[in-house]
């Protein structure tokens, strides 16, 4: 199995949306831009949701068969190891193998050695096409980046075999994860992980590093705009280097996580990636349900009643919802309503307050990202918030569909 050059993972918390996410695809074909769903869903989410990847492989073929998609789409197992992947194995057929976990945890001196044998012809100059400046490798660099990654890139193939094992090498897409650590990975870094992933052989297709800056959860991209374009242009053309040196998949391509609402960042992207003829895959998965709750806030008094309890709620137990996100998320507490105020807001101010458009004076990026963490108490509500959602499918899907294809995909590929 391969996957295109463009491909998007939608997916969301309650699985309900595969339909109005789809939309957005076939939206973006009919403007000429070849697009591969891929529905993610990370066992983390499973876990708070209480769902099971079947439903996942559910949502994703009934969404296919209902609008009579006839191209790729894949249901992938996000943010798996050894330890969660199992119950994956059927339902899935795209895998991110997660090895943030194992970065800098030690290998043997053999193995660095090995490692700095495979890579001696890198000593020295290295020069990678297209870029201007070569980088200087010396065995302590080869040690310190082994030191580093070689354990992280041992259990990526770890992982991968045991997927091979249950599934055959042909009926899955592997990706790997380095995304959810502190320190950004530099493009010399990833030609060297990309290496040591060959030499362990993982036949990645794309590739997820931490970039430098923040990508916290649903909202915009904040750090060093040209200091992002720099590494990721780099990052581009190690990977095309690195794709002829070590024998990678030859669609191999970077994966941008926690990719939604990187608005800033988004017309950098879409330029190099054009600029360079390659691939990308952008995960947005989690912000289909900030939708939900925006057209559940316009869809009339019952559903905005319920909209205004989940904030009251995720107000109320703010700091048990922020902990597993603490690294991802930077809310200013003091430019958060209180669930009186909020009681008093109707449908529209409580859609343009959580909307993610930079320009209206009612947007609100703290209100935003606590709703974004607090999926878990839309989760409580049961079956009271998902049939709400099916009672309001027109106005909510429409919704989950605008923020994919207009906010997202045009602002991309456009
Ligand atoms: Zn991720």
């Amino acid at each position: 199995m391969k996957i295109k050059k463009y491909s998007f993972g939608v997916g969301d918390r309650f699985e309900i949306q595969g339909e109005a996410q789809l939309k957005a695809i076939i939206k973006a074909k009919e403007a000429g831009i070849d697009i591969t769903p891929v529905w993610n869903k990370s066992n983390r989410e499973h876990a708070i949701i209480h769902s099971e990847p079947a439903d996942t492989r559910v949502e994703a073929d009934n969404a296919v068969k209902a609008l009579g998609w006839t191209g790729d789409y894949f249901v992938d197992a996000d943010h798996i190891n050894l330890s969660t992947v199992d119950r994956f194995l059927e339902s899935s057929d795209f895998f991110t193998l997660d090895v943030a976990d194992y970065i800098g945890k030690p290998s043997s001196d053999e193995e660095i050695a090995e490692f700095i044998e495979n890579n001696k012809k890198y000593l020295g100059k290295l020069n990678i096409p297209g870029i201007d400046h070569p980088f200087d490798i010396s065995e302590d660099t080869l040690k310190e980046i082994g030191g580093k990654f070689l354990f992280a890139a041992k259990e990526a193939s770890k992982i991968y075999n045991y997927i091979v094992d249950k599934k055959g090498t042909d009926d899955f897409i592997p990706e790997v994860s380095m995304d959810e650590v502190e320190e950004a990975q530099s493009p010399v870094e990833m030609f060297f992980i990309l290496s040591a992933l060959a030499q362990h052989g993982v036949p990645a297709q794309t590739i997820a590093p931490k970039f430098t800056g923040r990508f916290n959860k649903g909202v915009d991209y904040v750090g060093n705009i040209n200091q992002f374009a720099k590494e990721f242009e780099e990052d581009l053309l190690v990977i095309d280097f690195s794709i002829k040196e070590f024998s990678l998949p030859e669609n191999l391509k970077l994966s941008v996580h926690s990719g939604s609402d990187k608005f800033a960042i988004y017309p950098i992207m879409g330029d190099l990636i054009k600029k360079y003829n390659k691939g990308i895959h952008v995960k947005t998965a989690g912000t289909t349900w900030l939708e939900e709750l925006i057209g559940l806030a316009l869809a009339g008094s019952e559903a905005l009643k319920l909209a205004k309890s989940i904030y009251a709620k995720g107000f109320g137990r703010m700091d048990e919802l922020c902990g597993p996100y603490a690294t991802v998320i930077d809310i200013n507490k003091s430019d958060l309503p209180t669930a009186d105020e909020v009681e008093n807001w109707d449908g529209q101010k409580f859609a343009n307050t959580l909307r993610h458009v930079q320009g209206h004076p009612d947007y609100n990026p703290s209100f935003r990202q606590l709703i974004h963490v607090g999926y878990k108490i839309a989760a409580e509500f049961g079956s009271e918030y998902t049939n709400m959602l099916k009672k309001y499918a027109g106005i909510v899907g429409q919704q989950v569909t605008e923020n994919i294809y207009d906010r997202h995909i045009k602002r991309l590929f456009g």
